[in-house]
Parts: C-alpha cells; structure tokens; sequence
C-alpha cells in the first residue's frame, strides 16, 4: 500500500493532493511531496476566506508522525493571496499553526504521549 494512500485515508485535506513519497537513507526519512488540486483557491490566513493566488514562496518542511522509526515530512511550497479584505498574505493551512513546523496530527499525536509520559521522555521518544 502506498503511504500517499494511507495519508489520504487518515490525513486529508480537501483542496490538497498527495503526490509522492521517497525514503531519504541519509536523514532516515520520508519526505511526502504534497500540491493544491488544481483549481483549489488558497486560503486568506487572516480572515479565513478563499482568496485569489498571488505568487509563490519557497517550499516548507512539516513534519508529521513518525513511521518504523522514520521521520515523516510532508514538503508543500506556500502561496501567497491576494485577499480583497486583507492585502497579500501567506495562505492558511489546514495540518500547521502558522509557522510551526509540526503538523497539527503531530503536535497532538506528541500531547497524547506527554499525558503519559513526561514532555521529556515524549521529546526524547521521538527524537523530536
Ligand atoms: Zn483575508
């Protein structure tokens, strides 16, 4: 089974395509290549609204939880709107808080473990 389908199963965004996954030896990690569907208006992240695509910003790492020891990236290059309300702003993700690194399912999937376990364990658990 392909990890982009096991994401699509547990992780999906609407407006938001999975489009590939590699295992990177070197950094013993996956990296998930993800892209708007096309057609897909980004999202002002100050209001919230869909807005008009502006340009484009480089691309970003978010890391997301871990598999058999592998770290977990899903690699997305940030759009920029034209919001009528706001001026140009970043888009609003729907898996990362602004310019946290972690993927939401991530910061929550480590908070469950820290109920259990101290933060410290957790981080160390998870190399995170
Ligand atoms: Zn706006």
């Amino acid at each position: 089974m392909l990890l982009t389908r096991l994401l699509n199963a547990c992780h999906h965004f609407p407006g938001f395509v999975y489009e590939g996954a590699r295992l990177c030896e070197a950094t013993q990690s996956i990296e998930i290549d993800v892209r708007p569907r096309k057609g897909s208006k980004p999202v002002c992240s100050c209001c919230n609204q869909p807005a008009r695509g502006y340009d484009s910003l480089t691309e970003r790492r978010f890391e997301f939880i871990p598999v058999w020891g592998f770290a977990v990236f899903l690699l997305y290059t940030m759009r920029r709107v034209d919001c009528r309300d706001c001026g140009v702003k970043v888009e609003a993700l729907p898996w990362a808080n602004g310019k946290h690194t972690l993927t939401r399912a991530y910061m929550i999937f480590l908070a469950q473990w820290a109920r259990k376990l101290s933060w410290k364990e957790t981080v160390q658990s998870f190399r995170s």
